[in-house]
């Protein structure tokens, strides 16, 4: 059996966020066991916090953001991806701003970080999501399918009209050292005509060179190139490993996914939770904490679809 785990103390970094182009502070804490992962908003009275979980998404279409109609925290998807790859059950993240920070565009940092850090192993067994019968979720020529696993593996492919990228695919078994090695560091990506009108928008301001892969017609105007062959296939997996870890813990499935992205992931995520007789909690002996549990992961009705 795994019990959770948290940081042994708390570390700090500041970024840029994508979105507004403004300097971010942010402090990852240690938590208490079953506390889950928490953001608070530092530089809003009253530092409001919330919880990493898919009922708070409020948005995902080019990132996941959670919030409430007071304040919202977006682009989390990265650093979720480090606390779910690293194992990390329960930490608070800090920021004064409306985003996290986007660093290199990878995990690199956080992992960095949290290693930095330490892991602390806590008295708490981890709860897991044990996938139990397949669901799909279908969107067009998207689809995320979850199976049946006794682990947690991803295969996922990607087909992008674009000389650069073409079709790629991604299949491992998730494990701490797969993560740090082929997953962590692959960068998110955009097509520079992309970020040209975000940025005649107001929007993707800090977007970068530094933070970001950026394709032009034929070629990578990244100067040293990529960090993979198949950086954008890995930098996918990035992201749904972030996602699903708004399931509230640690799925244990074999997640196939075609050409999806946040919005699709957090659909599949959802659909998943419903299907109540798909999964089942694993390695958890105290029932009532678990009846807690479901209660904070359970999906309010009106969150999507
Ligand atoms: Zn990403």
């Amino acid at each position: 059996m795994e019990l959770q785990r948290t940081l042994k103390r708390t570390v700090a970094v500041e970024g840029i966020g994508l979105h507004s182009g403004n300097r971010i502070h942010m402090k990852v804490l240690p938590a208490a066991p079953g506390a889950g992962i928490r953001f608070r908003r530092t530089d809003i009275p009253g530092r409001p916090e919330i919880s990493a979980t898919l009922h708070n998404v409020i948005n995902c279409v080019h990132a996941t953001t959670i919030g409430t109609r007071d304040f919202c925290i977006s682009t989390i998807e990265h650093i979720m991806a480090a606390f779910a790859g690293l194992g990390i059950d329960n930490a608070t993240v800090e920021i004064d701003g409306p985003e996290v920070p986007a660093m290199d565009g990878s995990a690199s940092i956080f992992v960095y970080l949290f290693k930095d850090a330490g892991i602390k192993i806590q008295g708490m067994p981890r709860r897991f999501i044990e996938v139990i019968e397949e669901v799909t979720v279908k969107q067009n020529d998207k689809k995320v399918t979850f199976l049946p696993y006794n682990s947690f593996y991803i295969d996922f492919f990607i087909d992008f009209p674009h000389p650069v990228i073409k079709s790629q695919r991604f299949k491992a078994k998730i494990t701490q050292k797969t993560f740090e090695r082929r997953i962590a560091k692959a960068r998110t990506f955009g097509f520079l005509k992309e970020v040209q009108m975000l940025h005649e928008n107001g929007l993707a301001l800090g977007a970068s060179l530094d933070n970001a892969v950026v394709i032009g017609q034929h070629c990578v105007l990244n100067q040293e190139g990529l960090r993979f062959s198949d950086e954008f296939v890995r930098h996918k997996v990035l992201d749904i490993i972030g996602d699903l870890y708004l399931l509230g813990g640690p799925i244990r499935a074999k997640v196939i996914a075609e050409k999806s992205g946040h919005d699709l992931h957090c659909k599949a995520v959802k659909k998943l939770l419903e299907t109540k007789s798909a999964w089942r909690y694993s390695n958890c002996h105290d029932v009532d904490n678990l009846a807690e549990w479901h209660n904070r992961v359970a999906p309010r009705a009106e969150a999507f679809m």
